[in-house]
């Protein structure tokens, strides 16, 4: 009796030291970044896809998902609150960032990173006070609340942020200039992605545009790859490890605009920050990267094309937001968890799980 007990025993050891080989696939990454192309369903990724000269990044990615949008009181979201969930696991109503209806704040991933002393950075095609990267940072009940917004950024001891939207932190109503402010928090401030050495230690605020950065067909170049490869040079000096959200926000814009040629010229830039997020992640080992939208806007198919001449019809059939599914995509350490379907705010909470942080 004695030796059965002892190779049942032996035999259950055996098999829960299966499972645990099994569950050690899902690690946890010692980083994560985060890449939102605002108002990108896959219709705009499949559109970018059929005309681009090269596969996308995109194609790479083994681990695939959808999340539900649909904020607190609307079943199609705004950029506020698809933010807010994304950032905080909480749906709020359309038009606010990262509170509840009566203003009160909920706690983003990024100021959770901060907490247990991650690195942390923003980076954005549109102003750094935009509602996408706001969501990370800031509190208001309104998105348009800029000058709070910007005010925001000194509430938190971010990293780095590089975007455009200077002129919040400048001129404003109260008179404060917030560069001075942010110098005395021994920030950096700089003027262009180019001049911005991220070999350096310290704290960066890197303004590319008073407003809002060009449009890629306006000259934007490589602004949006680089800053993506120069945060995460920057912010990977951290042992403890960083979070990093990276948002390709004109895909929107030319979905408001129904400009085919805006929204793929923004997706395939969005794409090639993926392909820097990716290549670092790879050889890193220990960053898991996810890709997703807040989502889609145009509500945007195509009706007919030529794969061998890179032609589409589009059609877009709202110059708003569309209430459809938008898709996640996931690589690295613990990219498992983001296959399936759930709702928008479980990216937050799967990215919690990931980095093992208790609320
Ligand atoms: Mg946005
Ligand atoms: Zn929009």
């Amino acid at each position: 009796m004695k030796k059965i007990i002892l190779v049942l025993f032996v035999f259950v050891v055996f098999i829960s030291s299966c499972d645990l080989n099994k569950s050690n696939e899902v690690r946890n990454p010692k980083n994560i970044i985060l890449l939102i192309g605002d108002g990108m369903g896959v219709t705009q990724i499949y559109a970018a896809m059929s005309i681009s000269e090269k596969p996308l990044a995109l194609e790479n990615f083994k681990v695939l998902g959808y999340h539900k949008t649909y904020s607190a009181n609307n079943y199609v979201t705004d950029s506020g609150a698809g933010g807010t969930a994304l950032a905080t696991g909480n749906k709020t109503n359309n038009g606010h960032i990262s509170v509840d209806s009566s203003g009160k704040s909920f706690k983003t991933i990024l100021e959770y990173a901060e907490d247990f002393q991650l690195s942390t950075g923003l980076v954005s095609t549109s102003a750094i006070t935009h509602a996408t990267p706001a969501s990370f940072i800031a509190h208001d009940t309104s998105r348009y609340n800029y000058e709070n917004i910007a005010m925001d950024f000194l509430n938190v001891d971010i990293d780095l942020f590089i975007g455009g939207g200077k002129k919040h932190f400048v001129e404003r109503e109260d008179k404060l200039n917030l560069l001075d402010s942010l110098r005395n928090k021994h920030y950096t401030i700089i003027d262009s992605v180019e001049n911005f050495n991220s070999e350096l230690e310290g704290k960066f605020a890197v303004f590319t545009a008073y407003g809002h950065n060009p449009e890629m067909s306006n000259g934007r170049g490589d602004m949006l790859p680089l800053s993506t490869k120069k945060a995460i040079k920057a912010l990977d000096k951290n042992d403890k490890g960083f979070f990093l959200m990276v948002e390709g926000s004109q895909i929107d814009w030319g979905g408001h605009d129904n400009d085919i040629d805006y929204v793929t010229s923004e997706l395939i830039d969005f794409d090639n920050a993926v392909a820097e997020a990716l290549a670092f992640a790879e050889m890193d080992g220990e960053t898991l990267v996810i890709v997703t939208a807040d989502h889609e806007t145009g509500g945007l198919t195509l009706t007919d094309g030529n794969v061998n001449k890179k032609e589409i019809k589009a059609e877009f059939s709202t110059d708003h937001h569309s209430g459809v599914m938008v898709p996640v995509f996931a690589y690295g350490p613990g990219a498992d968890r983001f296959a399936g379907i759930y709702q928008n705010t479980d990216v937050f909470n799967k990215m919690m799980q990931a980095f093992g942080f208790e609320k």
